[in-house]
Formats: structure tokens, sequence, C-alpha cells
């Protein structure tokens, strides 16, 4: 599942192909991909308007329309956002499209999403209407990127958080835009294991913490994020990212810490979902 330096990076690419660009026509094909209101609103809300900016909050794409309107697109376990030549052949689960019209010497273009499970969502809203239209943008956390975060607004997140670390790291309430790859690779770079609590870190195991996701999100970045045997995720070009090349301990159960080469890589299960750690490294 497209993580935060994935929608990131797909961002970026939203924001050198498609913005400035009027949408001339829309297609809506699988209605389910456009299941919050229908295909005529995505339609209606698309048509003839130009995408202004290109934003993301956590693992949600926002793009400003000049209409005052945005556009939200959210990858969730599968989807994809291309952009191709106009004309050019669809690939199968294409279920949005959006022509965007030539801009200077640039030709016409076309904006895809495209969508084999089907879990993720495009939608046309009002940005004055949050509560009636994307209630869960209002509750979503800090994202470590975009918004100031700092040490302090980290510690002032955790307070009052009993759970287990991994858990919090992966509530979107807390912080957005981190899942279980980038939340095991954050641990074990802050040297924490899972089952630390968060309220009760001190300031400077919180700084280092702080630390930790800012240079493992901004790394992946980077590297056009992380693209694994069995996710299909790659940018609007279509190209992969680099940073799996990266992983000390997602995806690496059973071998040997590249950290402290003391400690074969555990693996458990927390809050549901498959936890890579080493039990030297990380305490
Ligand atoms: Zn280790």
């Amino acid at each position: 599942m497209p993580e935060l330096p994935e929608v990131e990076t797909v961002r970026r690419g939203i924001e050198r192909m498609a913005v400035g660009r009027r949408i001339a026509r829309v297609e809506v094909g699988r209605e389910r991909t456009v299941r919050r209101t229908s295909r005529e609103a995505l339609i209606d809300g698309l048509s003839g308007t130009t995408i202004t900016h290109a934003g993301r909050r956590g693992k949600y794409l926002l793009c400003s329309l000049d209409s005052g309107e945005q556009l939200m697109i959210h990858l969730r376990m599968s989807g994809r956002v291309l952009i191709a030549e106009s004309g050019a052949q669809r690939l199968p689960h294409t279920h949005v499209v959006l022509h965007l019209e030539a801009l200077g010497e640039e030709p016409s273009r076309e904006l895809w999403f495209v969508d084999p499970r089907t879990f993720g969502e495009v939608v046309v809203f009002d940005p004055d209407r949050l509560a009636e239209q994307m209630p869960e943008l209002i509750r979503l956390g800090v994202d470590p990127l975009v918004d100031e975060f700092t040490p302090e607004i980290l510690r002032q997140r955790f307070a009052g958080k009993r759970g287990n670390l991994k858990g919090t790291l992966l509530n979107q309430s807390v912080i957005a835009g981190i899942g279980n790859i980038y939340a095991d690779e954050i641990m074990h770079r802050a040297g924490l294991r899972w089952s630390r609590v968060p309220e009760r870190l001190s300031m400077p195991t919180i700084e280092r913490l702080h630390k930790a996701i800012v240079q493992i999100l901004g790394d992946a970045v980077a590297s056009g994020g992380s693209t694994l045997d069995d996710t299909q995720y790659v940018d609007v070009m279509g190209d992969t990212g680099s940073y799996q090349n990266e992983h000390r301990v997602y995806g690496r159960a059973g071998e040997m810490c590249l950290t402290c080469n003391k400690a074969r890589i555990s693996r458990t299960t927390v809050a549901g979902r498959t936890t890579c750690y080493c039990a030297v490294c990380q305490r």
C-alpha cells in the first residue's frame, strides 16, 4: 500500500505534468472509484476547471482547482495515477480519465486513475464543507513533511497514548502518512522496539524518533518511494521507486541485521500487521 513517500512522489509528478492544465473532459468507468459522490458529480466538478496546485496531506492527494473546489485522490491498496499521451492505449482497470488540454508548447495529455483492486477513490469536494464531504481530513494528524512538525509537536501527539509505538505510528490521526513499511524502518533507525509506550518516551528519545521520521521519509521521497514485488506502485511516468533497496528490517525477517550484524531480524504481528525489528538494535 502506498505510504507518504509514494504519494508524495505521485504528487510531484502531478505538479510537473498536470498543474496549470485545463481539464477539457472527464471519463468515469467503474463507479466504485467515485462511490463517495457519483459519476456525474466528478464529471461536473472537474470539466472545464484548471488544476492550480498539487498538494498532499498524509496519504491524501489534494489538488486545487480554479473553481475553488478540490480534487482528492486516495490510492489505498493498489491505485495508481499515470500521465499518458492523449489517445494512448489504456491499461486494464483504468477507471477515471482526465483529458488535460495542451499548455504552451506541450501537447494535450491524459491523467489516468488505474486501480485493479478498486479500494481507491477519486472525489471533488468543497474545502469549505469538509465536515460533510471529507470528514476524515479534519481528523487527520500532522503531516511530517508538509506541516510544522517538531519534536515538541510529536511529544504533544504522544501525550495520553498508552498503546504500543507501532500502532501509534500507524494511527493516521496522530501522524498522517506512515504505514507498515516506514513504521518499521523508522523504529529501527530510532533504535526503538515496537512495544514502547509513546506517552512514556523521554524527550531525548522523542527527539531521536522525530529525526528518524524526517530522515527516513525524506530519503524515501528522494528515492521515489518503495516498489515491492507484491505491489504495483509506480510514479506518474510508470517508473518504480528504489527505496526498497534501502530497507533494513521490512521484508527481511530471518536475515542478519545490517545495522549491528549480531542478530537476525525478528518478526511478529502487531495491530494486525507484520512487524519486523532487530532485538539487539531496538530496545
Ligand atoms: Zn541490529
